[in-house]
């Protein structure tokens, strides 16, 4: 019984390694799948600095991308520096960003955020993060109301330029669909779980391809697997090659990434 016992301990965590190594494997196929389909997407030389990428991801929760960027480009021309931001009436803020929905939840966060930097950090930036740590980085900007794992995950992607794997709820929704993230509820979920999977170096590609293979092809709704090239990866049960190609979104419109352009 012992010995049964002792064999099945020694079993599990190899049986463990054994599924995750599978799955590393298959992110790696996808990654290269997409990259074939879209192209090497690679993360421009040019970096914005770190509490630009942090407002402009806060004025991208639950917008689209063209609105969002409206609302940081107004929020800029308004706000030159964001020392003045810091100092500006939260009505003054709302009104300038209101494009870019939930204006008044947005602004009390971004205002809530530059007053702590100019009261608490001697200025209102955040270049300390980068000699921070990946996890410290995670860490010290989830400390501020309304920034999640997602957004600090941008930061460390888009801005500090590290192989960091940012999990919005499309990218979520497909690695729920291709079985590596199978029936997990909440995208903060998705976002541990690929962290061992995705390959080194590929972290922006990967997220950048993902999103738009989501607006193009899997979208939530009707996704077109007729023309899916992740077809013999895909485990969700409600995929179908029947449908006309009439339903395909077409491509270029779907292509603009805000954080890209911050
Ligand atoms: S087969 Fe369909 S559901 Fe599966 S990944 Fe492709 S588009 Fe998405």
């Amino acid at each position: 019984m012992s010995a049964l016992r002792t064999t099945g301990r020694r079993r599990e965590p190899r049986a463990r390694r054994s599924e995750e190594n599978s799955l590393r494997r298959k992110t790696l196929r996808v990654a290269r799948l997409l990259e074939d389909y879209l192209g090497t997407p690679t993360l421009g030389v040019r970096r914005p600095a770190p509490l630009d990428m942090l407002i402009a991801t806060i004025l991208s929760q639950n917008t689209n991308d063209k609105n969002s960027h409206r609302a940081y480009t107004a929020l800029r021309n308004k706000y030159p520096t964001w020392n003045t931001l810091a100092r500006a009436p939260l009505r003054s803020i709302e009104s300038t960003i209101r494009i870019g929905g939930m204006a008044h939840q947005k602004a009390r966060r971004i205002k809530d955020i530059v007053r702590h930097l100019d009261q608490e950090n001697g200025g209102v930036h955040l270049s300390e993060l980068n000699a921070m740590r990946d996890d410290e980085v995670m860490d010290y900007l989830t400390g501020f109301k309304g920034v999640g794992a997602k957004t600090a995950a941008c930061v460390l992607l888009f801005s500090l330029g590290r192989d960091v794997f940012p999990v919005d709820t499309h990218i979520h929704r497909i690695c729920n669909r291709l079985g590596l993230a199978s029936g997990v509820t909440l995208p903060e979920h998705t976002f541990e779980i690929m962290k061992p999977l995705v390959p080194a170096g590929q972290a922006y590609s990967l997220h950048t391809n993902l999103i738009r293979f989501g607006r193009r092809v899997c979208r939530a709704n009707r996704p077109s697997c007729e023309i899916c090239p992740l077809y013999h990866e895909c485990v969700y049960e409600g995929k179908t090659r029947r449908r006309p190609r009439s339903t395909v979104a077409s491509g270029t419109d779907h292509d603009f990434m805000v954080l890209d352009n911050v």
